[in-house]
Parts: C-alpha cells; structure tokens; sequence
C-alpha cells in the first residue's frame, strides 16, 4: 500500500516527506494505521547518526494509531483495537525468558537494524529500498508494521493521540523510578536533565510517595514546570556548589539520583550527590565509547551504586497500561509535556526539541 512517510536521507539534514510502499503484514506481523507519534531524542540522535543505523530510514518509535490488519499467527490484538506502538525484542533470549526485554541479548538487531530479522526492510518506492522496521514500527509515517512483542492495547477511552510518548520516552522515565530504582514513600531524589525523561521521573516520584524530588536543569522554564509536576526543589545545573547544595535539600544526600543526561560530569554529580547505601541509575545515551570517572573509595565505603537502565526496566505490555489508568485518575499528568504539531511539520518539530523550546513533540497525522 502507498503510505506516506518522513524519510531520513542524510544525516543531520531535514527528513523528506514522501510516498513510498509498505509491505502487506506478514503472518506475525501487525498494520496499524498512526493517529500520532512522539518525537524521542532517540530519533534527533539516530537522524544525526550516534549510532550507524542505515539510510534512508524511516525514524520514529512512540507510535499510537488503530489496529487494521493482524497476521493471522497474531493473537491478542484485532483490526479496530486502539494500540500503542513500544520497543522491540527477540522473545528467547535469556533477558526475554526474564521479562528483561530491554536488555535483549538482540536489542540493536531488533531496533536499530532498519530492517526485519530475516533482512528484508518492509518499506520501499519503485526499486529503492528504504530501511523500516526502526524499533519494530518505524512510526513517522501514516501507516507502520509492528510485531506482538512491541504493541500494546490501550484502553479506547483513554485519548489516544496522546499517549504515544508513553512507549519510550514516559515510560523510560517513570520506569526507572518505579521498576528499575524502586524509589519509595520518604525517599528522595534528585533528577538530572529536566526533559521529557526526567520529568516523567519527577511524576513518578510524586506518585510513588518520595518525600524530596530535586530537579536538576540549565532551563529555568524546565525548573518551573518540574515544579509544577512535583519537584520540591529546583537546582540551576550551573550552580558550582551543586552536590552540596543537593545534600542540604535532601539532609545529607539523595537516596536515590537519576541522570538522563549522558554526560560524564553530570553522571559524577549525580553519584557524588548520594547518600550512604544510595543508588545512582542513567539513562543517558551518550556517543559509543563514552567513559566516566567515578570517585572510587566514594563508592565503595558509602555503598554506593550506579547502572545503567534502558525503557525503563519496562515490559511494556504491563506498565504502559498503569501509566494510563494513573492518568486518567489524574495521577500522572504527562499530558503537561506535551506539544502537538500536524505530522508535515515534522522538522519544525524536531527543531523546537533540540531548540529546548518544547519538552515532548507529539506528530498528529494528517492523511490517512
Ligand atoms: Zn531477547
Ligand atoms: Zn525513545
């Protein structure tokens, strides 16, 4: 079928809008027709070529849309169901065998290839091959393939050209705090890097009962809104006395501290920053080979602890749903993030991320 999509043909350049092919599902595979899509650092970054993902692509992996078409090996999802489009996984590895998917022993082959498992990419124009299949959905586009490992049905109540952003960028936030940190009644945090990450952390903080949430940014609009959406402090990052100053906040240190971020001077503070027996999580994605400096007998007389975490430590199909139900509670705001843009204004929304002017594009189609 003809759909239309933004296309990635060079790095740092504009994506091209386009009509191109897209495959017929295959048996284990899912059409689904976009009502909207996040727009993730993931993409800037991917389009900017961190990684050496192929072109041209197309980028895009926080879709939501209508379930047109399943396969028939598909099972729990049919044509009408509303979904949210997640990343994907293998399903065998030993991480998948352990509701890990995140760290699937085939996390780059299933999300950062540009093309399906067997090789083949299922978007294509005339003779070109155009590379799909970008975290298993591959969403800046009017229609996009998906698998069962990476989808997930929402409730058709809920409004869903707004809950796209909870497939990546939400819930790495909120997952960190809720599943991969266990952040507790009466613990602290501080957040560093007030983006559509870490204030999604600092929502979960507040549901999820810490007494103390630090922000931590260089954007004094992100402070105020990271105020409004639960932070009881707010720290310019530019502040030289800024580990002490979070130790006064939190009375002698953070029990917990998340970087998102990626930059190995703030990751320093962010574990500098902790108590005795606290735990530091990032989920920063810095260039390939990137290396940070830890103070040692810092760590290892305090207790400390520092790792890594990726979407969140989240099975999707489990926490994307709660996330929901706590927002239609009015739980969990993340609706306040959120800029919407018609999909043909792709590039102007991207800008205005990486402008820091808005917080968490969100494309709407406008064809369908
Ligand atoms: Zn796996
Ligand atoms: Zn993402």
């Amino acid at each position: 079928m003809r759909i239309q999509a933004a296309v990635t043909r060079a790095r740092a350049a504009p994506m091209s809008l386009e009509m191109v092919d897209l495959a017929e599902p295959r048996d284990d595979e899912i059409l689904v027709r976009l009502v909207a899509t996040g727009v993730c650092h993931t993409d800037l970054a991917m389009r900017d070529q961190a990684f050496p993902v192929p072109q041209p692509i197309v980028l895009g992996h926080e879709g939501a849309g209508i379930v047109v078409k399943a396969g028939r090996f598909v099972s729990g999802v049919s044509p009408g169901d509303h979904v949210v489009m997640s990343y994907n996984s293998c399903g065998h590895c030993p991480s998948c065998r352990d509701d890990e998917a995140g760290y699937c022993h085939d996390f780059f082959g299933y999300n950062f290839a540009g093309l399906r498992p067997d090789g083949t990419s299922p978007i294509s124009n005339g003779g070109e091959v155009i590379h799909g299949n970008f975290f298993g959905q591959s969403s800046f586009a009017s229609y996009a393939l998906c698998h069962p490992r990476n989808v997930v049905k929402v409730r058709k109540d809920a409004p869903l050209h707004l809950l796209g952003p909870l497939a990546c960028g939400v819930q790495t936030g909120a997952g960190a705090i809720i599943n991969a940190l266990k952040v507790g009644v009466g613990d602290s945090l501080a957040v560093f890097g007030a983006g559509s990450v870490g204030l999604s952390a600092v929502l979960a903080a507040k549901v999820v009962g810490a007494t103390t949430v630090v922000a931590v940014d260089l954007n004094p609009e992100r402070l105020a809104l990271a105020r409004e959406l639960g932070a009881t402090h707010t720290i310019d990052g530019v502040d030289p006395d800024l580990v002490a100053r979070v130790a006064e906040a939190t009375g002698g240190g953070a029990t917990f501290s998340f970087d998102t971020t990626g930059a190995p001077a703030v990751i320093r503070k962010a574990v500098d920053s902790l108590a005795l027996r606290g735990e530091c999580g990032t989920v920063g994605a810095a260039p390939l080979g990137t290396e940070v400096t830890l103070d040692l007998m810092g760590l290892m007389t305090a207790g400390r602890k520092f790792r890594g975490i990726v979407e969140g430590d989240a099975t999707p199909q489990v926490f994307i749903p709660v996330l929901i139900e706590l927002f239609m509670q009015g739980r969990f705001p993340f609706d306040k993030l959120v800029t919407f843009y018609p999909f043909d204004r792709i590039n102007d929304a991207l800008r205005d991320s990486e402008a820091g002017k808005v917080v968490k594009p969100v494309l709407r189609m406008t064809v369908s």
